[in-house]
C-alpha cells in the first residue's frame, strides 16, 4: 500500500496521510496537487511526501491527482516549509501564498516542460547597497544581472510597486538580450506568465513581493530594491516579509542576494554591523542640499497662533525661489494632515460606525470618509448628537495647504499631486505632494518645504523614527539646493543627522536605543491578534490566552510583554485585541506557539500570528 503525505491551505498543521488508490500510483509524485476529502469537503492538497507505512487507521483515499508534473520542486517545498516555521502558519498556507491564484483554485496545466540544468553552485553572498540617488545602484544591478546571465542562471528582481516594476523592465530590457517576465498577484495572465517562467522561457523575472516565489530554474541572483519598504510585508496570513523569504531562498538555492535602498532598514544595517552581510555605500555625486530647521513651536508662541501651516521663514524662501523662477515642492505627510469633523457644542468627533477611527473630511466632495474601510457619508451640517449646527472641520488637509498657498502667492501656478493625478512638472511653480512624489525620477526642485512631519514621528510605533527618516532621505534625491523642515522637535536625531549630512548618525543612535529596549533588530516581536464580533468575548479570550502563555513562558522561547486592545480596536465591525511576545529564536517560539494555539479554542474568535510585524 502507498500513502501520500498531504498538506492543505488551512490553518491546520498536517501533513495528513491519505491512501493512494491503485489507479493513481503511477501519477503520484512529491510536489503535485491532488483533490482530497477533508472534513466534509473535497479540497486541494499538496503532496509533500510518499511513504509505504502509516500509523493512522481508517485513512481516506486521494480522489484525483491534478498535475502530471510537480508544481512544487524540492527547493520550493523546503522554502515553504521554512516560511511556515518562521511565520507561524501551516505548511499548506505557506505553499498557497507561493502559488498563483489559478493553481490554488485547481486549474489544470498541461504538461510543464521543466528545463532543469543543475550545475555546481557558488557560495551564498549577500550585499546591501545604499545609494541616495538610486542611479549608481541600477548600474550595479545591471552589471550583476549580466554576470548572472553569462553563467546561464536566472535573476529575480523585486520592486515595491507596479510602477517601479514597469520602469525597471524599461531599464533592464535594452541592456540584455533575453526575454523578461513580469510577475505579480492579480495580474491578468498570472498563471500563463508563471508557466512561461517555469518552462525556462524567461531568465529574468521582475515583480513585486510575491515574485520571490517565482519558479525560475537555476536561480543565481535576487535583487530587492528599496528593501526598507513596508509593502514587502504581506498584511494577511502568512505575514511574510519578502526580504526574509529572499534570505531563505538564496540560502537554499545558493544564490546571490543584493538589497538596495535609499535608506536601509535597521534589520539589514544590523546584519552589516554583525559582519553577516556586506555593505556598499555609494557616495552622492551631487551636492547635498542645505537643510534648515524651523521650530514651529516658538513661531506659534511669537505669532500667537495655534496652528501654523507655513512658517514665515518658509514663506520667505518660497517667495525668493519663485522670484528667481525656481520650482518649489511642499511635501505634506498626509497622515498628519487629515481634517476631522467635530462638534463645538458637545465635543463629539465623528467616527466611522464600523471602525473606531475618526472620519476624514474631503472638501471637494463634501464627504466624510474612513481611510480604513472606505465607509463614506455626506458631511452633516447638524450634529447627530446634540442637533446643534456647530460642526467644524479642523486640521489642515492637503486642500487647506493649497488654499493657504494661493492666498499668499496668488500669481503662482499650484499643482497638487496625490496618487490619482498624473505627474506633470512643467505646468506649475509650486507643487504640493504627498509621499507619491518620492517614487518619481528625474525631478529637481530648487526648494523643498516639509510640513506635518511631526505626526509621523509622534506615532505610537517603535519604528516611527526609522520610517520618518526613510521618508526624509527619499526626499534628498529631489533637490541639491535647499530643504526646509518645519517641526516642533528640531533637535530630533532624524533631523540633526540630515543637518550634519551624516546619515550614519541616525542609524547609530537608533540602533543604540533599540538595543537598550530589546527591540528589533535585536529581538523578534511576535504579535498575536484576536478578533471577533463581540467585544467582551474577544477581551476574555485574549486574557485567557495571555494567562496561558504567561505560565508556559518559563520555557524561555518567548516572553509575554503586553495585552491590549489593538489600534484601531474596532475595524470593519470586528473587535481586536493583541498580545505582544518577544523572542530571540522565532522558529522555536513558533513551534511552541503552534502547540498552544492548537488547543486554544473560543467560539467566534479568530487568532492570527504576525511575526516581525511592521
Ligand atoms: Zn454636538
Ligand atoms: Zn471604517
Amino acid at each position: 500500500m502507498l500513502y501520500a503525505k498531504v498538506v492543505v491551505g488551512l490553518p491546520v498543521e498536517g501533513p495528513f496521510d491519505y491512501i493512494v488508490p491503485a489507479d493513481l500510483i503511477s501519477r503520484i509524485k512529491i510536489g503535485v496537487r491532488a483533490w482530497v476529502p477533508f472534513r466534509t469537503k473535497s479540497i486541494i492538497g499538496y503532496v509533500v511526501g510518499i511513504t509505504s507505512t502509516t500509523k493512522i487507521k481508517n485513512l481516506k483515499k486521494i480522489l484525483e491527482v491534478i498535475d502530471e508534473q510537480p508544481v512544487l520542486n524540492k527547493s520550493m517545498l523546503r522554502l515553504s516549509k521554512e516560511l511556515a516555521e518562521y511565520y507561524c502558519c501551516s505548511w499548506g498556507e505557506a505553499i498557497e501564498t507561493a502559488l498563483p491564484e489559478g493553481l490554488r483554485k485547481g486549474k489544470k496545466i498541461v504538461s510543464i516542460n521543466v528545463n532543469t540544468h543543475s550545475d555546481k553552485k557558488d557560495n551564498p553572498d549577500v550585499i546591501l547597497v545604499q545609494d541616495l540617488d538610486g542611479k549608481e545602484r541600477w548600474n550595479i544591478y545591471l552589471r550583476e544581472i549580466k554576470d548572472t546571465l553569462n553563467k546561464n542562471k536566472s535573476t529575480i528582481v523585486l520592486l515595491p510597486d507596479l510602477n517601479s516594476v514597469l520602469k525597471a523592465q524599461d531599464k533592464i530590457t535594452p541592456s540584455i538580450n533575453t526575454p523578461t517576465s513580469i510577475l505579480y498577484r492579480k495580474q491578468p495572465k498570472e498563471l500563463e506568465e508563471w508557466i512561461k517562467v517555469r518552462e525556462g522561457k524567461a531568465n529574468i523575472v521582475i515583480g513585486m513581493r510575491s515574485a520571490i516565489f517565482s519558479p525560475v530554474n537555476n536561480l543565481g541572483l535576487v535583487i530587492m530594491d528599496e528593501e526598507q519598504d513596508s509593502v514587502y510585508k504581506q498584511d494577511q496570513v502568512p505575514h511574510y516579509h519578502a526580504r526574509e523569504v529572499a534570505f531563505m531562498r538564496t540560502n537554499i538555492e545558493k544564490a546571490k542576494l543584493i538589497l538596495g535602498a535609499t535608506s536601509c532598514s535597521l534589520e539589514s544595517l544590523q546584519l552589516v554591523k554583525a559582519n553577516r552581510i556586506k555593505y556598499d555605500f555609494v557616495a552622492r555625486n551631487r551636492d547635498f542640499p542645505e537643510i534648515k530647521l524651523v521650530d514651529v513651536k516658538s513661531e506659534q508662541r511669537s505669532r500667537k497662533k495655534r496652528h501654523i501651516i507655513l512658517s514665515k521663514y518658509l514663506q520667505g524662501s518660497i517667495y525668493d525661489t519663485l522670484n528667481s523662477s525656481g520650482k518649489v515642492l511642499l511635501f505634506i505627510n498626509r497622515r498628519g494632515f487629515a481634517t476631522f469633523a467635530s462638534c463645538r457644542n458637545c465635543a463629539l468627533v465623528l467616527k466611522c460606525p464600523r471602525c473606531n477611527i475618526n472620519l476624514v473630511y474631503h472638501f471637494k466632495d463634501n464627504i466624510l470618509n474612513c481611510h480604513y474601510c472606505n465607509f463614506k457619508m455626506e458631511a452633516p451640517s447638524i450634529c447627530p448628537n446634540c442637533n446643534s449646527n456647530y460642526i467644524r472641520y479642523t486640521g489642515a488637509g492637503i486642500e487647506t495647504v493649497e488654499s493657504e498657498l494661493s492666498r499668499i502667492f496668488p500669481k503662482s501656478r499650484i499643482n497638487t499631486i496625490d496618487s490619482k493625478k498624473h505627474l506633470n512638472t512643467k505646468d506649475a511653480d509650486i507643487f504640493v505632494a504627498t509621499s507619491v512624489i518620492t517614487k518619481e525620477e528625474g525631478l529637481n526642485f530648487d526648494l523643498i518645504g516639509i510640513i506635518g512631519i511631526d505626526n509621523s514621528l509622534n506615532r505610537i510605533d517603535f519604528r516611527s523614527s526609522e520610517k520618518t527618516f526613510a521618508l526624509l532621505s527619499s526626499l534628498l534625491r529631489l533637490t541639491e539646493k535647499k530643504i526646509i523642515i518645519q517641526s516642533s522637535l528640531p533637535n530630533h536625531i532624524c533631523f540633526q543627522a540630515l543637518v550634519k549630512k551624516d546619515l550614519s548618525l541616525f542609524y547609530e543612535e537608533e540602533l543604540r536605543i533599540r538595543k537598550q529596549l530589546n527591540f528589533p533588530p535585536f529581538k523578534h516581536i511576535i504579535l498575536i491578534k484576536l478578533r471577533g464580533r463581540q467585544e467582551e468575548k474577544v477581551k476574555q479570550a485574549s486574557q485567557d490566552l495571555f494567562k496561558k502563555l504567561n505560565t508556559v513562558h518559563k520555557l524561555k522561547v518567548f516572553r509575554t510583554v503586553s495585552l491590549n486592545p489593538a489600534l484601531p480596536s474596532k475595524l470593519r465591525s470586528k473587535f481586536y485585541w493583541q498580545l505582544l511576545l518577544v523572542s530571540s529564536n522565532v522558529k522555536k517560539a513558533c513551534k511552541s506557539l503552534k502547540i498552544y494555539l492548537k488547543d486554544f479554542s473560543h467560539s467566534g474568535i479568530i487568532v492570527t500570528v504576525d511575526v516581525d510585524p511592521l
